[in-house]
């Protein structure tokens, strides 16, 4: 229902610090347009992490279902997602729903708005790896986003052509780039300007000079237990080196934690800190020399940044990066990370090929796109 301005209201909501990061840009250029009634619905799917994000964007919800529970089930979490959104959506009352990406949250608002025939815009729309068990669950949770949304905002020509395949309307399809892009610019600009803003990265540049950096995430679900354990394993071989320094933000994951703590910690050349706030981190890859990840979003951010990435999964939804030559797929087993990343360090002609800066992520302007189709679309049903 529109508000007493007479605007259609729009719910953009998110969950995690991924979703955070890659949707504040698009609730920004939203309000920009002053088409909108734009309300945000977090459900703190994620609650620390989340709130670093809102922090810098200076995003005050205007309501937070604050569902995080310590250790939920998938089962449990989709459970509550879905009963307090719809509450959300009953009390709201919006003409549209935003959601963004892969996660619980995406899959079960959309959900709760096709029970109220809500329509729904999906944001990086179409990324498929084609496996169901990888990324998981995350990959279900995008398709069935896409099986409801009548709305796609697809980042690259690759995710269009995928939804393409599985049927979706031409005329609901929308190549925008990838908002990560906007908010990755955002902060280097932020960082550029005042470097006190990446106050962890600062200190550890200095006491890791003269030393090749690799910076380090792992977080992803199927790589809990044994996958972690060759990580680590492949970690504490790279760091045995001199001339190599570990920088590596821990996810705060429990089968993160496990593993890692008593792999890593107190080892002279691995900086094994805390989940460092956007700005932070932004620094970090723009030091490094190489990017270690399993995450999703990094993948789309170093490459921008001209850094390699050694992606430690076994698939990927992004295979842009691959296509283009800046990232690599090395799985989750510590011969191969450790081969594979010494070439890096050991073959300038072998990284030269990889880092080179290129951007099939987008241009900054992703969330402009966004409002500006949706302004065409939105009247709003
Ligand atoms: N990120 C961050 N601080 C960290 C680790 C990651 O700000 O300590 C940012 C990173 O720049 C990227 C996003 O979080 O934009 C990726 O999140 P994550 O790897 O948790 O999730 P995924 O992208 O795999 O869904």
């Amino acid at each position: 229902m529109n508000d007493e301005s007479g605007l259609p209201r729009i719910v953009v909501t998110f969950g995690t610090r991924p979703e955070a990061i890659k949707m504040f840009p698009v609730v920004a250029a939203l309000r920009e347009t002053g088409r909108f009634d734009v309300k945000v619905v977090v459900t703190a799917q994620h609650r620390e992490l989340l709130d670093s994000v809102l922090d810098l964007a200076g995003l005050r919800p205007d309501l937070d279902l604050d569902l995080m529970q310590p250790s939920q089930s998938l089962d449990a979490l989709s459970a509550r997602i879905l009963t307090r959104f719809g509450e959300a959506l009953d009390a709201l009352k919006p003409d549209r729903v935003l959601v963004h990406g892969d996660t619980l949250t995406t899959m079960m608002a959309t959900l709760a708005c096709y029970f109220r025939r809500i329509p729904v815009g999906h944001v990086e729309a179409g990324l498929r790896s084609g496996d169901i068990y990888s990324p998981w669950p995350e990959e279900v949770n995008r398709k069935v986003t896409g099986a409801v949304a009548d709305l796609h905002f697809a980042p690259t020509a690759t995710a269009a052509t995928a939804l393409s395949a599985e049927n979706v309307a031409e005329s609901s399809i929308h190549i925008t780039g990838n908002t990560v892009i906007d908010a990755l610019m955002f902060a280097q600009a932020r960082v550029a300007a005042d470097p006190t803003l990446a106050p962890t990265i600062a200190p550890l540049k200095a006491r890791f000079a003269g030393k090749r950096i690799i910076a380090v995430t792992a977080h992803r679900r199927e790589n809990f237990g044994a996958g972690m354990e060759q990580i680590a394993l492949a970690l504490q071989t790279l760091a045995a080196r001199d001339d190599v320094a570990i920088i590596y933000p821990l996810h705060p994951n429990p089968n993160v934690v496990s593993v890692m703590r008593p792999a890593l910690a107190g080892h002279d050349n691995i900086a094994l800190i805390e989940p460092l706030d956007y700005l932070d981190f932004v620094a970090m890859m723009a030091a490094c020399d190489i990017v270690l990840t399993d995450s999703g979003g990094i993948q789309e951010e170093a490459p921008s940044l001209g850094k390699p990435v050694l992606v430690m999964r076994d698939t990927t939804e992004r295979p842009e990066g691959v296509a283009a030559g800046t990232a690599k797929l090395v799985g989750a087993d510590a011969a191969v990370i450790v081969a594979q990343t010494t070439r890096l360090l050991d073959d300038p002609g072998d990284y030269e090929a990889m880092a080179k800066a290129h951007n099939p992520y987008g241009d900054g302007t992703a969330s402009r796109r966004i409002a500006h189709i949706l302004t065409s679309a939105c009247r709003c049903k």
